[in-house]
């Protein structure tokens, strides 16, 4: 993101010197069915294919002559499909990965359900009226009662089949928290480049669901790399640091049952500085409270346990400054796509 002029007018040039490949080829190169479909057969053969072995399993009619076949085979030749030792034909890499995208519908499906009820109470207003909203390739936690969209990030169509609504959200829970692992530690969950959380402030306006009043902070995370792009709460962002499993560990709560869009009314946020961005967050359970010192990436800078009502005094004489904005609930407004549209967001609308 950091440069992301270079995704836009000059694309080509720019991806040319990386991969000698300009993504309009790439492309193009799979906009055709006989190209789609071998690509699928390659991914679906238990190993390399011979021509002929291919060319029947993708062509309706082999009784056609194999000389339009072989012309689509080589336009696929070298960058999604290459051969053995023997001349048989196998996917490279991209070809792999073009396949899988394939078949998690990723580029084709959309995939729409009703609103569920979802157990649980708001961590904002208390109220046992979550609801999941699965649309657009995308699953979101709100709240009816107080207007409140708790998470909204994207979620692939294959994440969604054959799946009933609970088990959709624990998908949508694990797939998200292991992005964010690796966000957390630098490396892009899409492409494996360099990606790096920084903290933002958001305009409230800019947030589903969150009302008027003070910007908000998030890690916004993006790929140096490509066109990867997150924005979740800070708190959320935290949610699988080992100090916070530990800390709710030894009071009995085990991490993994609090999903990343309720983490519990346990957790709040503070900002304590915004340049250079400071926040803290604070979770407090059984008379202890834990409060973690988070800068850019997300990086927690301190972490301090206090007894319940120790901690004003403790931990930060700066407090009475008004920046007494503790968010209650903290899991407010995350979003992966802010309109600014993030790759997922692409990848769905290219047909
Ligand atoms: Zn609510
Ligand atoms: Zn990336």
């Amino acid at each position: 993101m950091s440069d992301g002029d270079a995704s836009d007018g000059d694309r080509e040039a720019g991806d040319a010197a990386e991969s000698a490949v300009a993504p309009d080829d790439a492309f193009a190169a799979l906009g055709d069915e006989t190209r789609l479909r071998t690509v699928r057969e390659l991914a679906a053969a238990e190993g390399p294919l011979g021509f002929t072995e291919l060319f029947e399993r993708v062509v309706d009619d082999p009784a056609k002559p194999s000389a339009g076949f072989a012309y689509h085979l080589r336009k696929l030749n070298g960058r999604y499909v290459d051969t053995d030792d023997e001349g048989r034909y196998r996917l490279t890499f991209a070809g792999r990965q073009a396949a899988r995208a394939l078949a998690a519908g990723v580029y084709t499906e959309r995939v729409d359900r009703d609103p569920e009820g979802v157990d649980g109470d708001c961590p904002v207003c208390g109220a046992a009226s979550l609801e999941a909203r699965i649309a657009d390739n995308h699953v979101a936690v709100a709240c009816v009662a107080c207007g409140t969209e708790l998470l909204a990030l994207p979620f692939p169509p294959s994440g969604v089949r054959g799946r009933d609504t609970d088990a959709v959200l624990d998908a949508f829970d694990a797939y998200h928290r292991a992005r964010l692992r690796q966000l957390a530690d630098g490396v892009c969950p899409d492409c494996a480049g360099r990606a790096a959380g920084r903290i933002a402030f958001v305009e409230p306006t800019a947030l589903p669901g969150v009302p008027e009043g003070e910007s908000r902070p998030v890690v916004a995370g993006a790929c140096e790399e490509c066109d990867f792009l997150v924005r979740v709460p800070v708190s959320v962002a935290l949610a699988d640091h080992p100090t916070v499993v530990a800390f709710l560990d030894d009071h009995g709560v085990d991490a993994r049952d609090r999903p990343l869009w309720n983490l519990g009314p346990e957790w709040s946020e503070a900002v304590l500085s915004t340049d250079p961005p400071a926040v803290r967050v604070s979770v407090a359970l059984g008379g202890e409270v834990l409060a973690l010192l988070v800068g850019n990436g997300p990086t927690v800078v301190d972490a301090e346990r206090t007894s319940d009502g120790t901690r004003e005094r403790g931990d930060n004489g700066r407090n009475g400054g008004g920046d007494r904005d503790e968010v209650a609930g903290a899991a407010v407004g995350g979003s992966e796509d802010d309109r600014d549209d993030d790759q997922e967001a692409t990848a769905s609308g290219s047909s």
